[in-house]
């Protein structure tokens, strides 16, 4: 072939999707879904979406941003919506970086981070997580140079699980000068019940250069329709509006998003978030109770930082019937399933130490 890549593409990083299943008894505790399939409320929208299939949907999701806008008391101007807050993170770094500026972000974090930095021309600064797999504040900020264009965090932390208090937050955003833009990822906020973990969104008054990302994928359940958004000021989220993929929230995708902000639809992700959230404590407390060190977990997925024994331990677990995500050389991190697959993996991970 003799089309010219750019070099930047050549070498980007392989996301690894999360492992899927071949039998229906296996366990996929991979990818950070929800147990809980979508519910009847949000499926009759999407269905009935469907029907118009044949229409464009709203060029830049204005009914979906005028739903987020009530929901958070902000107004539309400060939304973007996008096909996965994946896709807006990408979006977000092609807004702000020029060829060669530095992106300064924690390590290690969300795996799309590095590609889409990559991708924006732009070159990822890594900062190490604390000896507690914590994300380290004054590390992050001091990493920051006059080449910094944005520095994102992940609170919780995929795939340490480990959160940042609302303190840690607030410092970040005093300390990082309102020239470099401060993206916080919450895709796994509804999972935290540590009351100390800030929620950033409370922060964007005071802060112009915050940028808050939210998803649809995790505690809403609906991973597969693809919607997440973007929360920060409202000439920035503009200037996003017009770089992202024009229709880019699919009908079908929209009628799920809208479907998922009613009341009884909300009460409903709340309470299986709260289901999700216990289950993982009582994991936790199992996996500690026999001789695991676990960081904090507030995500709905916890860490097991093995190193070198990685790949053999996801082996153990496929061998049990357990799908998890290893991170070779690292540590394998597990989500919270239902309560007989939760099961399985405290015995898989007993029977594990017992050996080794
Ligand atoms: C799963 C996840 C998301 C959500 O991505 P979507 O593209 O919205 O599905 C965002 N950030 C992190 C850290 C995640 O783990």
């Amino acid at each position: 072939m003799s089309a010219h890549i750019r070099p930047a593409v050549t070498t980007l990083p392989a996301y690894v999707p999360g492992a899927r299943p071949a039998r229906s008894d296996i366990a996929k505790l991979s990818s950070n879904e929800m147990p809980y399939p979508i519910q009847d409320s949000v499926l009759d929208a999407v269905t009935a979406a469907a029907r118009c299939a044949h229409r464009y949907p709203e060029m830049t999701g204005d009914t979906l941003r005028a739903a987020l806008a009530a929901r958070h008391g902000l107004s539309a101007e400060t939304i973007a919506v996008g096909n996965g807050s994946t896709a807006l993170i990408q979006h977000l770094l092609d807004t702000v970086c020029d060829d060669g500026d530095d992106v300064v972000m924690p390590w290690r974090s969300f795996e799309a981070y590095p590609i889409c930095v990559a991708v924006a021309g732009a070159r990822a600064v890594t900062v190490s997580l604390t000896a507690d797999a914590r994300q380290d504040v004054d590390a992050l900020v001091n990493a920051v140079t006059p080449r910094t264009r944005l520095l994102m965090v992940c609170t919780p932390n995929n795939p340490t699980s480990t959160a940042l208090t609302a303190a840690e937050l607030g410092e970040l955003l005093d300390r990082v000068s309102e020239n470099v833009v401060v993206m916080v990822d919450e895709a796994y906020l509804d999972f935290v019940t540590d009351p100390a973990v800030g929620d950033a969104t409370t922060l964007l008054a005071e802060h112009p250069h915050l940028v808050v990302s939210r998803t649809f994928s995790k505690a809403h359940a609906l991973a597969g329709m693809r919607v997440g958004y973007l929360m920060g000021e409202a000439g920035l989220m503009g200037a996003v509006r017009s770089v992202a993929t024009p229709f880019g929230v699919s009908l079908p995708a929209q009628a799920a998003a809208l479907a998922a902000l009613e009341p009884q639809a909300l009460a409903e992700t709340t309470r299986r978030a709260g289901l999700v959230a216990a289950e993982r404590d009582r994991v936790v407390a199992a996996l500690r109770e026999s001789g695991w060190d676990v960081p904090d977990a507030q995500g709905n997925f916890y860490w097991l930082a093995v190193g070198q024994a990685t790949t053999a331990l996801a082996r153990h677990c496929t061998e049990a019937g357990i799908l998890v995500r290893p991170f070779a050389g690292e540590g394998v991190r597990v989500s919270v399933g239902r309560p007989e697959e939760n099961d399985r993996v405290i015995s898989a991970l007993a029977s594990w130490r017992a050996r080794a």
